[in-house]
């Protein structure tokens, strides 16, 4: 793929997303679906897909969090071209790696009057947006310390706490942007207050940082969630008064649950993790991440690649996409079908009993696939097929006793020759007449206990040799 072919016909830029999350918890689903997108964005046209770690709060930020971070994308298959593990002529990508960056241009603005030293305890802040509220009025910064005099500055300075640092939002206009999900937005600069751009630590805010590294990334477009729309505008002023080039911001749906809130903790599993460590594979996952808020004509199970050529950012919806644990399962179902067998015994693996040869496993495997959705769904065959025959509730005891001794003597001589299913089956049917479930049903209730379960044939060929014959010769 050219990584430096064209977006569009005229856009001589070639197309740079990236995902840039904050190390302070796991990766959850909304954001890696934030990233799937990034992914497929970028392959589709052929363009680079960035990794860039925002750090820059160092109470939050935790380098296992990273770690596991990149762990996950990276078992959901998504890849990026430059990342911190990946460092590149446009890097460090990990914030905390790009302090002196940020103290260049910091100084920029400094020195052309465009931010200034915010001196105000958090309890004036709050005071203020108190009275603002209590006025009927949406609380902003309300620029005490815009103009306050040298002489002012150097007194606040000598008492005490290090300030923040706001940037000046030039007032009475409006800025205006088209975002690619949402269309043309905008906001009256005089209803933005002055924003923090630098913390009282020196550290460089989440706004400031941000809309540097996409310009200095060379970001073209960022495809990020909804809850970021309202801090475009704010980037947008910070990029042109530093004469930094902005990209294209388009702002997807959240994901929510079942009931319609935003997907949390409240609703189960969330993280990447806990899905993983269940046993939902990494396809199930992307593919359902695939259709949720991105609406598209590709059915079936897709790969990554198929996914980045059906993927159409206009496709993207604004209404909240919903999660959808069903769905899940049938992506689950479908992507533990294509595995291959071998593949299928790694995942199972976890609740496969020690000490099985490579035939029985794969047998069992091959026998049970059909019906799970997790591994744990195979549990409790493993002690049917593996364990002590199976004790028979009432209403199972009365399928076998009417079927009589005799079907089961002709069932256990069959099953002595070997444990396959239509020699059986024939045997009975030869001794008793009986077909369809008539000459099934006390089989199977035999030799698992249960009405219902996976396929007979291969079910019985996962049974170590003999446990067939002797749990039919229990009712000879
Ligand atoms: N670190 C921000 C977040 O995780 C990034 C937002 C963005 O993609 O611009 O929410
Ligand atoms: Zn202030």
């Amino acid at each position: 793929m050219d990584p430096t072919a064209p977006a569009a016909v005229g856009d001589t830029r070639p197309v740079v997303t990236r995902f840039a999350p904050s190390p302070s918890g796991e990766l959850h689903l909304g954001n890696a679906r934030t990233a799937l997108f990034n992914l497929l964005l970028a392959r589709h046209a052929g363009g680079r897909f960035l990794l860039r770690v925002e750090d820059t709060d160092r109470e939050r930020s935790q380098e296992s969090y990273t770690r596991a971070l990149m762990d996950e994308l990276r078992w959901l298959g998504i890849e990026w071209d430059a990342g911190p593990d990946r460092e590149d002529a446009r890097g460090p990508y990990r914030q905390s790696g790009r302090a002196a960056l940020y103290e260049q241009y910091f100084a920029r603005l400094v020195r052309e009057d465009k931010v200034y030293p915010c001196y105000c305890t958090p309890l004036e802040l709050e005071a203020s947006r108190r009275a603002q509220l209590s006025a009927g009025r949406p609380p902003r910064y309300a620029g005490t310390c815009s103009t306050l005099s040298g002489a002012e500055r150097a007194r606040r300075e000598a008492e005490g706490p290090k300030p923040t640092w706001r940037f000046r939002v030039p007032r009475g206009t409006r800025v205006e942007f088209v975002d690619f999900v949402h269309g043309p937005q905008g906001a009256l600069t005089d209803d933005i207050g002055d924003f923090v751009i630098r913390r009282a630590d020196g550290s460089a805010a989440f706004f400031f940082s941000n809309a540097v590294d996409d310009a200095g990334m060379g970001v073209t477009r960022v495809l990020r969630g909804e809850d970021h729309l309202t801090n475009t505008p704010r980037q947008l002023l910070i990029l042109e008064a530093l004469g930094l080039p902005a990209p294209r911001y388009g702002h997807v749906s959240l994901i929510v649950g079942a009931d319609g809130a935003p997907l949390s903790k409240r609703h189960g599993a969330v993280s990447v993790r806990e899905y993983r460590e269940r046993g939902y594979l990494p396809a199930a996952l992307t593919n359902h991440l695939f259709r949720l808020g991105h609406s598209s004509a590709l059915h079936g199970l897709l790969t990554l690649e198929e996914m980045a050529r059906g993927f159409d950012p206009q496709h993207l919806g604004r209404a909240p996409s919903r999660f959808d644990e069903q769905q899940l399962h049938v992506w689950q179902k479908d992507t533990v079908h294509h595995l291959s067998t071998e593949a299928a015994r790694a995942w199972l693996a976890p609740v496969l009993p020690p000490g099985l040869s490579e035939r029985e496993a794969s047998a069992f495997v091959i026998a049970m696939r059909p019906n799970l959705v997790l591994p744990s769904d195979a549990r409790p065959w493993v002690e049917i097929v593996f364990g002590g025959p199976p004790a028979l509730e009432p209403a199972a005891e009365a399928v076998v006793r009417s079927a009589g001794s005799g079907y089961f003597a002709a069932a256990a001589a069959a099953a002595r020759e070997g444990a396959d299913l239509p020699a059986i089956a024939g045997a009975v049917r030869a001794a008793t007449g009986r077909k369809g479930a008539e000459l099934y049903m006390p089989l199977r209730v035999a030799l698992t206990g249960l009405a219902h379960g996976p396929e007979l044939a291969p079910l019985l060929k996962a049974m170590p040799a003999g446990k067939a014959c002797e749990r039919l010769a229990r009712f000879a």
